[in-house]
């Protein structure tokens, strides 16, 4: 793609300046990192010339809507495997839109699903190109060590250096991709991963593996590096709660932002609470905003209901 995502500043946040990259603009499918991983992992799949790939996902999953877009772009096959679990969200009906077959399985079954799944392509004569889950792996790695150079660069254009990057972490390959970024570079930011799913132990252990699976076993680096906070759960991966909602609201009324309520409305929040409880203050921190737009909508009706409440309230007060 080689289009450098705009970072603006956004707001002061207990005497913090906070600055968002906007990644959820990126041009390909509505955005977002999984925009940014798709077009490494794409080129993987040419080279090979697969004629189809197959993922794995669940129905709000921001890559098996990209990974289905990315297919139909060079005219390949998708199959996503996908847990069998009901509700419609919009990345559902546009990863259907966009052709993709789906494979339902329990989530025990998953990993056998996509080995019987990709030997049954072959036997077929097919190539299949298998894609990680949220793009995990090197291509996902190396597209945000590309992304951090993005970050380097505005940081010398504007004379803005960054104390803190935060952004939501899921698979941890985001978050991984910048610490490499950081390690090349030798600088002090601290990357701050605020989880939406996954605890600590297992969550940190994969961000550690990957950045050494990228980085090569003889590359000494500190693995205190990787800080990644699950103190924001909120019970688990979709889980919101009022303070998060009263965040997507505000980040939307103040700023024209959509944040979304499994990642990055749930991280910001996170990241506001960390900011703190830590008592960070004085610094300049740098959102990244890893897209999910279509997720904003799946949840616009509450939101709308709670203005609704508001509206209602506020009508009872003035006719007193
Ligand atoms: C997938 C996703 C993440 C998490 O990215 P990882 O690389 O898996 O940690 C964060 N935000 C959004 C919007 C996503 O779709």
């Amino acid at each position: 793609m080689n289009i450098r995502t705009p970072v603006h500043f956004v707001e002061q946040f207990s005497s913090n300046k906070i600055y968002m990259k906007r990644d959820d603009l990126l041009p390909f499918s509505f955005g977002g990192n999984k925009a940014r991983k798709a077009e490494l992992f794409f080129r993987e799949v040419q080279k090979e010339t697969a004629d189809v790939v197959v993922t794995y996902g669940s129905s709000s999953s921001n890559h098996c809507r990209i990974t289905a877009n990315k297919a139909t772009e060079i005219g390949c096959d998708c199959i996503i495997i996908t847990p069998d679990e009901k509700g419609n969200t919009f990345n559902r009906d546009l990863t259907t839109l966009m052709n993709a077959k789906f494979i339902e399985c329990s989530v025990e079954e998953v990993s056998s699903t996509i080995e019987k799944t990709l030997s049954e392509l072959k036997a077929e004569g097919r190539t299949p190109y298998f894609i990680p889950g949220g793009g995990h792996g090197k291509c996902g790695t190396e597209a945000y060590c590309n992304a951090y150079e993005e970050i380097l660069t505005f940081e010398k254009e504007t004379g803005t250096p960054f104390d803190y990057i935060f952004l939501a972490s899921g698979t941890g390959t985001t978050q991984a991709g910048l610490i490499v970024g950081k390690f090349k570079n030798h600088t002090k930011t601290k990357i701050v991963g605020i989880s939406i799913a996954r605890e600590k132990v297992r969550g940190s252990k994969v961000i550690r593996d990957s950045i050494r699976d990228y980085l090569g076993p003889d590359v000494l680096f500190d693995s205190n590096e990787v800080i990644f906070i699950d103190d924001y759960l909120s019970g688990g991966y979709g889980k919101g709660n009022d303070q998060i909602e009263q965040t997507i609201i505000s980040m939307l009324l103040k700023h024209g932002i959509p944040l979304d309520h499994i990642y990055t409305g749930k991280a910001y929040c996170g990241m506001q609470q960390y900011i703190l409880s830590e008592g960070i203050t004085g610094s300049n921190i740098l959102f990244i905003h890893t897209g999910g737009t279509p997720i904003f909508f799946d949840n616009i009706d509450k939101l709308s209901d709670r203005r609704k409440d508001e509206y209602t309230n506020f009508k009872r007060r003035i006719s007193k």
